[in-house]
């Protein structure tokens, strides 16, 4: 005799009929945990975000299941008039709202986007400058540990002591002198705005591409609530899942035409834009991840939405909410303030590592991470930064007075960093406080 159980075992195709709470109890309760933890704590992670449950069933759609390596109307498999459909939806939307002449949505996520790039525009051991890492840069712009260190010449520009903003002066000289292939535009835990117009006559002066990495911040731009480079730039690269509320992913935007084809890629028969396309497929990726593409799309759509332009203002009102109402009682910010999402609290002066404030925080129900400051003494495992974003609790429906307390929280935590039992009835308030608000993707399903 056969029970069910076997039965459900022997014949193929039977799993598919049933939830993860039958299939994979340990996945599945790993799932409602983290559910719960997202339900009951301030995410203040600069990079993360809820993506809408639109969004997210997307992702979770049988678009995850079909091979589709090529482009549209030019694929290796067969069966694809659908998703061909779907990428070029996503692709016409993306250039709809940035305003590019081209875009790119198969990267896999950020790095791979720009990796893209640097096989795009350059050859081993080019120059390439960015901004390095302790300053707010990213790991793909050229530090050490990174293929964009070991493989390129990496020509770093930095902040200006005083204000902790990019030294556009000094790097126009710098620029000038060494004259590298690509400069990097663009950050991980920069609070400021980014002078591309600036950055366009720098780039144009040396013969360099210019190229905008807006991971963080291509949200804000849709929203206008920050400058749109697209109009300064030789390309542009994106994460999908930040401020912009996509699915894990990333994409490049571009001019069709190389400005300096002539000089840099003259026995090309390619144009920039065929040759980002070749880069990401097939020089570094196979088949593009099409429940992804599906997402983006949707998340697109809900970008382009008349609401989104007020979520991204509110997403800078609460940031500079929340700078103000720290600087109040007495902390020291990186630039002293913010212009985007995101603050990043200068903590040297305190007894405490950015590690270590961010473990007690955690404690008590808030998410940030540790982060270098500029001049950070600390070793990078540690730091003396905490860096804050807004984007997520924004995305919860919380506004300027929701920022006035959580700056109350964090004082709370960081004024008496050795008491456990502070951090416990912060973390009791924190988990009251979110219960008045939907959290995207959880609470509104
Ligand atoms: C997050 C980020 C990336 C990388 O994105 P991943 O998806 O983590 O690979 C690239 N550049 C910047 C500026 C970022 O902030």
């Amino acid at each position: 005799m056969k029970n069910s159980a076997d039965v459900a075992m022997a014949e193929p195709g039977t799993y598919g009929r049933s939830s993860l709470v039958h299939v994979d109890c340990r996945v599945h309760e790993l799932l409602l945990r983290q559910r719960r933890q997202e339900r009951t704590m301030l995410k203040l992670i600069a990079s993360e975000n809820f993506a809408s449950s639109a969004v997210l069933e997307a992702t979770g759609s049988i678009f995850a299941n079909k091979y589709a390596e090529g482009y549209p109307g030019a694929r290796y498999y067969a069966g694809n008039e659908i998703v061909d459909e779907l990428e070029t939806l996503a692709i016409e939307r993306l250039k709809a709202l940035f305003g590019s002449e081209h875009a790119n949505v198969q990267p896999y996520s950020g790095s791979p986007a720009n990796q893209a790039v640097y096989r795009a525009l350059l050859s081993p051991r080019d120059k390439v400058m960015g901004l390095p890492l302790p300053e707010g840069g990213h790991l793909t712009h050229g530090w050490s540990v990174n293929f964009s260190g070991t493989d390129y010449q990496r020509v770093p520009y930095g902040l200006h002591d005083k204000t902790q903003q990019i030294d556009y002066d000094r790097l126009r000289e710098t620029a000038r002198r060494e004259r590298p292939k690509l400069i990097w535009v663009g950050g991980t835990s920069y609070p400021r705005v980014f002078d591309y117009a600036a950055m366009a006559e720098i780039a144009l002066e040396a013969n360099s591409y210019l190229v905008a990495d807006i991971a963080h911040i291509s949200g804000l731009i849709v929203a206008g609530a920050h400058p749109n480079p697209v109009a300064h730039c030789d390309v542009v690269t994106s994460t999908s899942h930040k401020s912009i509320r996509g699915p894990r992913g990333g994409f490049i935007l571009s001019r069709n035409e190389d400005r300096y084809q002539p000089l840099y890629h003259p026995k090309s028969k390619h144009n920039l834009a065929k040759r980002i396309d070749r880069a990401v497929f097939p020089l570094l990726q196979g088949g593009p991840h099409m429940n992804t593409i599906a997402a983006l799309a949707v998340a697109l759509q809900e970008a382009a939405n008349p609401s989104f332009r007020v979520y991204g203002q509110q997403i800078v009102n609460n940031a500079k909410a929340l700078a103000g109402a720290l600087l109040e009682r007495g902390y020291k910010l990186v630039t002293g303030g913010t212009d985007n999402h995101m603050l990043i609290l200068d903590l040297r002066n305190r007894p405490l590592s950015g590690k270590a404030y961010a473990e007690r925080l955690s404690r008590a129900g808030i998410i940030a991470n540790f982060n270098m400051v500029p001049g950070d003494r600390r070793h990078p495992a540690l730091t003396s930064g905490i860096r804050l974003g807004t984007p997520a609790v924004t995305s919860m429906g919380m506004r300027e007075t929701e920022m006035v307390q959580i700056a109350a929280f964090i004082d709370s935590v960081c004024r008496q960093p050795d008491d456990q039992e502070v951090h416990a009835s912060v973390r009791r308030e924190v988990a009251d406080f979110c219960t008045a608000f939907d959290v995207p993707g959880i609470t509104d399903r």
